[in-house]
C-alpha cells in the first residue's frame, strides 16, 4: 500500500477541465468506485496491515470450473481449450498441483479437441482455429506430462499453421477466417513450444508485424487501426520470439505502454481514453519484462533498474487485490464486474509480472501483503510457469525439427 495515500487518491483523479464528456463520465465513476476501496482500506489498515489475496477462495473457484460449468459459459462453447487454459494456469501461478487423474482427463478432453487434420478447435468435432490451437498447447504444456506433450501431432500442427499462412507472412485465424496479429502470436508460440518452427513458415511475419505499430507505438490488430493491449503484447512477444523486435519502434512503444497505466487506479487501460481493466495488467503489464530484455540487450541497458520494471508494480498490485478480488473467489475486470476465468487468469497473470522482477543477473520480488501472496513466476513470452515452459522446450527440443 505504499503507492496510495488519502492525498494521493484526490490528487490523482483525472482532470476533464470543465468539459464533460460521455468518457469522463465514465471514468469519473471507475474512479469514484476505486477510490471508495482505497479509503475505506486505509481507514482499517492499520488495524490488519495485511492485503491478502484470498488464495483458497480463488483455488476452489477454478478446482469448480474444471469439472462443472454453469449455463452462463454456454456461450464459450467454441473456447474450450480456453477454459482448460485459463484455469490450469490460473492454478499452476497459485501453485497447485492436480492429481494425475485429473490431469489425464484434462489432456484426453483436449485431444478430443484436436482436428484430424491438425489444429486444435474450440472443441470436439468443431474447425480448428489458431486461438485454441494456442490455448491447447499451452495447456498441454501446464499438464506437462509425456502422455499430454503426444497428444500434440507435430507434423499436422505445421500443416495447419502453413494453412493459415498468408502470402505475405500473416496469419488468419482459420483457413477462409479474418487475419489478426492474435493468429500470428498464436502461430508462432505453439510452432516454437513444440519445435516446428522453420524459417519457411515465418517468412515475412514479422515485417507484417512491425505494419501493426501505430503512430501511438503500441500495435493495432491489424495495420491502419488503433492500438491494443492486447494486441499489442500479442504482436511485441512474436517479434521477440521472431528476433526481430529492431523493426519496430521500441522508444514509442515504451512510451506508450506506460502511459496506460492509470494514475488513480493503478490498473491498466486497453486503449487511450478506455477505463482500467484488470485483464490489461497483463496484456499491458507483460509487455515491460520483454520490454525490458530488448532495451538491456541493445546495450542501453545502463538505463534501467536492476530491480524493478518501467511501471509502477506496486500500484498495479494495490489494483488487483483491493479492487478486482471476489470474496468468494474469482477476479473480476473492475469493481462491480462479474467474475469469469478470462480474468481470473490474466488478473493473476499481471500480478504475477508485477511481483517478480527477473533479469540475467538477479531476481526481485516486490510484494504488496503478506508472503502469502506471491504468486508462482510466469513465462514472458508465452504466459505459462516458467517451470513448464522450460520442461516443454526440453522435451519438443529432443524431437526433430519438422
Ligand atoms: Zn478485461
Amino acid at each position: 500500500m505504499a503507492y496510495h495515500s488519502a492525498k494521493s487518491v484526490e490528487d490523482l483523479r483525472f482532470k476533464d477541465d470543465g468539459l464533460t464528456t460521455i468518457t469522463s463520465e465514465e471514468q469519473e465513476k471507475v474512479e469514484n468506485s476505486v477510490a471508495r476501496n482505497y479509503l475505506a482500506y486505509m481507514r482499517v489498515s492499520n488495524l490488519d496491515p495485511d492485503l491478502s489475496l484470498y488464495r483458497q477462495k480463488h483455488v476452489q473457484y477454478l478446482k469448480r470450473g474444471l469439472h462443472d460449468l454453469s449455463q452462463s459459459y454456454e456461450c464459450l462453447d467454441a473456447s474450450r481449450p480456453w477454459l482448460c487454459y485459463w484455469i490450469l494456469h490460473g492454478l499452476e501461478m497459485l501453485n497447485v498441483q492436480l492429481d494425475g487423474e485429473e490431469y489425464a482427463q484434462t489432456a484426453d478432453f483436449l485431444k478430443r479437441c484436436q482436428d484430424p487434420y491438425g489444429g486444435f478447435c474450440g472443441g470436439p468435432q468443431q474447425i480448428p482455429h489458431l486461438a485454441p490451437t494456442y490455448a491447447a498447447v499451452c495447456a498441454l504444456c501446464i499438464v506437462g506430462t509425456r502422455q499430454a506433450y503426444d497428444v500434440i501431432n507435430r507434423p499436422k500442427l505445421k500443416t495447419f499453421l502453413a494453412s493459415c499462412r498468408t502470402a505475405e507472412g500473416s496469419f488468419t485465424m482459420h483457413q477462409d477466417g479474418e487475419v489478426d496479429i492474435r493468429g500470428a502470436y498464436c502461430a508462432v508460440v505453439a510452432a516454437h513450444l513444440t519445435n516446428i518452427m522453420t524459417p519457411e513458415l515465418f517468412e515475412g511475419t514479422a515485417e507484417w508485424i512491425a505494419k501493426c505499430q501505430t503512430y501511438e507505438g503500441g500495435f493495432s490488430g491489424e495495420p491502419g487501426l488503433e492500438a491494443h493491449g492486447g494486441y499489442t503484447f500479442c504482436g511485441y512477444a512474436a517479434l521477440v520470439l521472431l528476433g526481430k523486435h529492431h523493426l519496430i519502434d521500441n522508444k514509442r512503444l515504451l512510451t506508450w505502454v506506460t502511459r496506460r497505466q492509470m494514475r488513480l487506479e493503478g490498473g491498466f487501460q486497453g486503449r487511450t481514453n478506455k477505463l482500467v481493466d484488470g485483464c490489461y495488467s497483463f496484456w499491458q503489464g507483460g509487455v515491460f519484462p520483454l520490454l525490458h530484455t530488448v532495451i538491456d540487450a541493445s546495450g542501453n541497458g545502463h538505463l534501467l533498474s536492476n530491480e524493478k520494471w518501467m511501471f509502477d508494480q506496486v500500484a498495479l498490485q494495490d489494483y488487483l487485490l483491493m479492487n478486482c478480488q471476489l470474496h468468494h473467489g474469482g477476479l473480476v475486470d473492475k469493481p462491480g464486474k462479474s467474475r469469469d476465468f478470462y480474468h481470473t487468469c490474466y488478473c493473476l497473470s499481471g500480478l504475477s509480472v508485477a511481483q517478480h522482477f527477473v533479469n540475467e543477473y538477479q531476481t526481485k520480488l516486490t510484494l504488496v501483503g503478506g508472503q502469502d501472496n506471491k504468486l508462482a513466476p510466469v513465462h514472458p513470452v508465452y504466459n505459462i510457469g516458467v517451470q513448464h515452459a522450460a520442461d516443454a522446450l526440453k522435451y519438443f527440443r529432443k524431437l526433430p525439427l519438422i
